[in-house]
């Protein structure tokens, strides 16, 4: 208990001390260790498994491995900095047709909806998606979101456990505006970013976002409620879209072709979801 007390006082104390600098998000975010970050995950993990309701996890061992197995390849890109820290990372499939999305808490915990994996049209589109949920959490834009939004006192108390009804305060606006799932137009040009470059050491078409793109927008106008939180927790707009084009004229990749983009091997996948 004594060192809980220290603890906060310790961290309060650096929060004075760095809210005179200009950028104090990352100045939270320097003194938030990384080990919090990976147990706020955890504990925001057994809220969601807890809550099978709105999140269903999908039990079916072949999905997972071939999802894991994605996940994994984007992993052992050298550009990975917290894949020990944050346990090796954690994906898991929430069982909802209903939904196209995926999304990312703190510490590496990623969650892809079943309707997400059916609308996709090749692994290299998956990947990117992934690699893009890695993105948020290799870059802390969840903690910094909520750091932004509660206070990084909250953010200690959650981890501590020391107030219980802190988590009902936030929970019940996780995909909102502003809530802690959902990332700015700047995160989401970062995430974009580096799911591109993560996916370069990969045998996957790092520009294959650009496919999950160009479907997203032809088909959201008329089913609006299935991509409704993907758009709400994902800003997405022609910008971002050129972002991602500028990437692939500028970093001189391989064509997209079968062999980069593996849609065969996906749509035999696909067929036994
Ligand atoms: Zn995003």
């Amino acid at each position: 208990m004594k060192q809980k007390v220290l603890y906060i006082i310790m961290l309060w104390f650096t929060v004075v001390l760095t809210a005179c600098d200009g950028d104090t998000v990352s100045d939270y975010l320097d003194i938030y260790p990384i080990s919090d970050e990976l147990a706020l995950g955890m504990q925001l993990d057994s809220q969601i498994m807890a809550n099978t309701q709105e999140y269903p996890i999908l039990q079916n061992a072949t999905a997972n491995a071939y999802v894991r197995a994605i996940m994994d390849e984007i992993l052992s890109s050298p550009k990975i900095k917290y894949l020990t820290q944050f346990n090796g990372y954690s994906i898991k499939i929430v069982n909802r047709d209903d939904i196209v999305n995926a999304f990312a808490t703190p510490g590496g915990f990623i969650y892809v909806y079943s309707g997400l994996l059916k609308f996709v049209e090749s692994k290299a589109e998956l990947a990117a998606v992934l690699a893009h949920e890695i993105a948020h959490c290799e870059r802390r834009h969840s903690t910094k979101a909520m750091t932004k939004q509660y206070g990084i006192s909250l953010l200690t108390q959650l981890v501590l456990g020391s107030d219980p009804s802190a988590w009902e305060s936030i929970a019940a606006n996780l995909f909102t505006n502003g809530g802690m799932l959902y990332n700015s137009r700047e995160n989401e040009y970062e995430a974009d970013e580096y799911s591109f470059k993560y996916l370069q050491s990969t045998k996957y078409y790092a520009g294959a976002m650009i496919y999950f793109f160009n479907r997203c927008s032809s088909q959201s106008a008329s089913k609006p409620s299935v991509f409704e939180q993907l758009l709400s927790t994902h800003p997405q707009d022609a910008d971002r879209i050129a972002a991602v084009e500028k990437l692939i004229k500028n970093n001189n990749i391989a064509a997209p072709t079968e062999a980069n983009l593996f849609s065969s091997d996906y749509a035999t996948f696909k067929a036994k979801l």
